[in-house]
This record gives C-alpha cells, structure tokens and sequence, in this order.
C-alpha cells in the first residue's frame, strides 16, 4: 500500500487515521486544473475527540524526560528520511509547487526541523538562577503547558506543520493541528510518521476542515491552552479575539510585504539573481518573498532589466518536471485575485517589465512578473499580492530607501544589498523586519527564529526561541536556613 492513501481520511486522532464525517470538499489539482481527490473533513464530535486524545496523552508525554522525548523525535525524523521521495511528491501534488521545491527545500527543511527540536529539547533554559536572600536558592522551571491548538497555511503544508508540532511537543506539550482545508496531505503523513516511529498516540492529532468550521471550536475548545496560528493577517486577528474570550495564549506568523533594498554599491548581478529567487520562490506564494525591490536610481535601470532578464528564463510548467522552476499558484480564484491586482497596477499607470500573464492552458500558471512605475500608496506596493509578482521603485537616499522599506502595515523579513558595511549596520537596526538579509533574501534555517513585527505578527517559529515560547516559566525557591529565615520574618512582620 501506498504511504499516502487518501481513501483512509485526513483526520489523525489518537494514534488512528480515519475518515472525517463532516462535509467533503472536493481538492482539484492545481497544475491541471482537473479533480485531485475528495477531502474529508472533521465533524465537531471529533475535533473534541482530537483535543481529549491530545488531553490525556499529555499527562504522560510531558512527564517523559527530555531525553526521552528527543529519542522518540530522532527516530521520527528517521522515519520521515525512509518517506521522503512520497511525501515530496505528495507535496507537489496537492499545492502545485515544483518538485524541485519539494525535494531540494520543503521535506529536508522539515526533517531538519525534527532533528533540530530533539536536540532543543534538552535545553531547557533558565535565565536566573542563584541565592538572592542569602539563605535561599531559586532555579527556574520550564513546564509544559498543555494541549497546543494550530492551524496552518496551504503555501507550506510540511514545513508549516512542522514548525507548529515540533516545538510544542519538544517542549512536553501534545496538539491538535488544522492544517489548510487545501493541503491536508502532508501533515497526516507526518502524524503517521511519528506514529510509525512509535510517539505515543494522541501527541499528534490532525483534524481537518474549513477555519469556521474546524479552525475556530479548536481555538475556543476549554482544554486548549495556547494557539499557535500561521495564515493571513486578517483571519489572525479573529483567532486572537477568539483567544481572548478565554485568555488563552496566542502565538501568530502573518502576513509579509518584504522589501528588498539595492543601494547603489551592491553587486547588482548577486541583487537581481536575489530579487528573482526572492520574489518567484513558492510562486511568490512565500510570507518573506520578496516584493518590493527599492533601488537606487543611479542602478535601476540595470537591475530592472537583468530581472526582467532572469524572469524571462524561467521555466514555469508542469511541477512534476524536475527541470521545471516555477509551479502554479494554489488555487483558480488565487491565481484570479495575482492577475486582478496586477492589472489594477496596470490600469493605474504601471508598465510591466516581464510576464503579467497567465498561462494558456489547463492549470493555474502565472508567470513571474516585474512591475514598475507604481506609486508608494497603490494597492500593489501595499497590499499582499502573494505571487510571483515583484514591484521595482527608485529612491536617491539611504533615508529615503529605509524610511520607504518600513512604509507598509508589514514587518516580516527585508533585504539590503550593499558592500558597505555602515549602510548594511544601518539597514539591519532600522528595517522594522523579524529578519533582515544582508546580500541574501530567502535563506531560512530551523536555528533561527522566524516571525514578525507589526502586522506579521508575535512569536517565533523555529530556533531555541519558539521552543520556549510553548513553556511556561515557573521560579522555584528553596528556603535552605530556617532560623535565618524566621529571623527575616521576625524583621518584618513583628
Ligand atoms: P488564511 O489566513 O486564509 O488561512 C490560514 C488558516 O486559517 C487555514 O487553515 C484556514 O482554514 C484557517 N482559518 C481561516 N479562517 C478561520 C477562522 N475564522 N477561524 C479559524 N481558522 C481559520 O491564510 P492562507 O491563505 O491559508 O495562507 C496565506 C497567508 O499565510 C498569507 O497571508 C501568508 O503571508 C501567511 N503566511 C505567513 C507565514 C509566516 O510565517 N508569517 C508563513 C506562511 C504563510
């Protein structure tokens, strides 16, 4: 039998894969445009299933030492190395993204994730630690907190399952993941990897559905403790007023508009090769992508046109290809919504440099497109187009260019290309991004954090960082001399 058998269900709880018996949605296949397969989806009865398996596996999973939680996660990792060719392939199936992608960057990055939170789990960090009465000793706890609620995006499915269960369950907590009701695949094939390495059931429990109809009774379930969201900034902001009816702990990855700075010393070839990769990665379909180039005008036209250059190279087709470079959009109405926003730009005066265009064919293609001559204010520069869509715009000063880079509701990653060292200082402190590139735009790795700053979002995912935020810090302190102590009290309370 397959790895993948979609005729089983997309619900993981409790250790079992099973049928949803909530309403099916039809998934089509986005590089055909043909039906891909039925998803099953979630009925109320077992989203609450799912949250009591994660309930009740808690109580033991989080009194495992952190020694013996890594074990189990080194041997899921493992398990996920012996899948890998179907889970990529999978991957490509359900979102349309190159295969290239899928093997070269979606799979490695999330077994690298695995890998990197066993080794996080035993590093339990406490900042303070010491005697600070003279006959005490405090030492700093870091606890679990319980069931982890999360709900994911369709543009990574593995890599964004991966970033929201590893931390949490690193940590001693276990979780009940929605991922999109379009990408559903790839995370039931990950809980059944942990499975098949032997995590215990109930750790990992997926259900499926629509946010309404899934998304939002996990967000509001009793027993959930925290809610780890990562999608639009708009549906974020519901899911934290959904929280805050029970004063839950929200941990939110949203939305991004990076900019990418080529000051006028930059190597302009590495820029423009940048700016592409940037802005075409995942079909632009990236929350770090980059989408708004400032560059300076002395250099603008060059770098504009060995963009429109690179563009006009790339291979966009069929995602099972592996010498294809670019997949298709996710969805017909995404690829309707890529293609409006950039003849609105057009109708308000923009020129478009390279593509602009859908495909013809079966199949949601676009073609990676370079746009300039739209203003500062418009929608394009503004707004999240989510596609391969980069806006070029010139500026004369460093000032301008940083104070031109911060003007969006977004801060979630930048980039400035530049061999000096001052500017490239400059622009790390005074770009408001959870991350700033220098002479790179797109390179992320499970040691660091990612996440956002103002409309991007709060929290972080990956690295040490996110691990600690799904801990509770609790201070212990241990009166060790009791006769000084009662002395102490005496002092105070005669
Ligand atoms: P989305 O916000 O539409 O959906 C995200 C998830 O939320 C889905 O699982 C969806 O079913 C669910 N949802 C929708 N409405 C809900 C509700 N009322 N209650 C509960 N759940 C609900 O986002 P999307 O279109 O799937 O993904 C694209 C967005 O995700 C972009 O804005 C992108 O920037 C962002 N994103 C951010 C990061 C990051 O790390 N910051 C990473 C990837 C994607």
């Amino acid at each position: 039998m397959a790895y993948y058998e979609s005729s089983l269900g997309h619900q993981f709880i409790n250790g079992q894969q099973v049928r949803g018996l909530g309403p099916v949605l039809e998934r089509v296949n986005p590089a055909t445009g043909k039906k891909l397969l039925d998803v099953d989806t979630a009925s109320l009865e077992q989203v609450d299933q799912a949250v009591h398996a994660a309930a009740e596996a808690f109580t033991t999973w989080s009194k495992l030492t952190p020694g013996e939680r890594a074990d189990h996660l080194l041997a899921f990792a493992r398990e996920l190395e012996k899948h890998a060719d179907e889970i990529a392939a999978v991957e490509t199936a359900q979102t349309g993204k190159s295969i290239r992608m899928s093997t070269q960057f979606d799979v490695p990055g999330s077994i690298d994730n695995v890998n990197f939170f066993a080794g996080a789990a035993r590093n339990l960090q406490g900042l303070a630690t010491g005697d600070y009465a003279g006959n005490t000793t405090s030492m700093i706890r870091r606890e679990a907190i319980g069931v982890i609620g999360s709900i994911s995006p369709w543009n990574y499915p593995l890599q964004m399952a991966a970033w929201k269960i590893l931390p949490a369950i690193a940590a001693g907590n276990t979780i009940v993941l929605k991922p999109s009701e379009l990408t559903p695949g790839t995370s039931v094939l990950f809980a059944r990897a942990a499975k098949d390495a032997g995590l215990p059931d109930g750790v990992i429990n997926i259900v499926v559905g629509d946010g309404p109809s899934v998304g939002a009774p996990l967000v509001r379930h009793q027993l959930v403790k925290m809610t780890s969201f990562t999608g639009s900034t708009a549906v974020g902001l519901k899911i934290m007023s959904m929280a805050a009816e029970s004063g839950t702990r929200v941990h939110l990855e949203l939305g991004g508009k990076a900019p990418l700075v080529v000051f006028d010393d930059a190597d302009i070839e590495a820029a423009a090769h940048g700016a592409v990769a940037g802005s075409t990665i995942n079909s632009g379909q990236d929350c770090t992508a980059a989408t708004r180039a400032y560059v300076h005008s002395s250099v603008f036209e060059r770098f504009t046109s060995r963009v429109a250059e690179l563009m006009d190279a790339m291979v966009v087709g069929d995602p099972t290809d592996p010498d294809t470079d670019m997949g298709s959009m996710i969805s017909q109405e995404h690829l309707q919504k890529v293609s409006s926003m950039v003849q609105r730009a057009k109708d308000q005066g923009a020129q478009v440099l390279a593509g602009g265009h859908q495909l013809e064919g079966d199949g949601f293609f676009y073609r990676p497109t370079l746009v300039v001559g739209a203003a500062q204010n418009s929608e394009i520069v503004q707004q999240e187009v989510f596609g391969p869509v980069l806006v070029a715009l010139p500026f004369s000063t460093d000032d301008e260019a940083i104070e031109l880079a911060n003007d969006t509701p977004y801060g979630l990653a930048a980039s400035a290309w530049t061999k000096n060292v001052d500017r490239a200082m400059r622009a790390s402190a005074e770009i408001q991004a959870g991350c700033v590139w220098i002479n790179e735009h797109i390179l992320i790795v499970s040691d660091m954090p990612h996440g956002g700053y103002k409309a991007s979002g709060m929290g972080k995912d990956m690295s040490q960082y996110s691990f600690d935020e799904y801990t509770n810090v609790k201070h212990v302190m241990i009166s060790h001399d009791s006769r000084a102590h009662r002395e102490w009290q005496d002092t105070v309370f005669k």
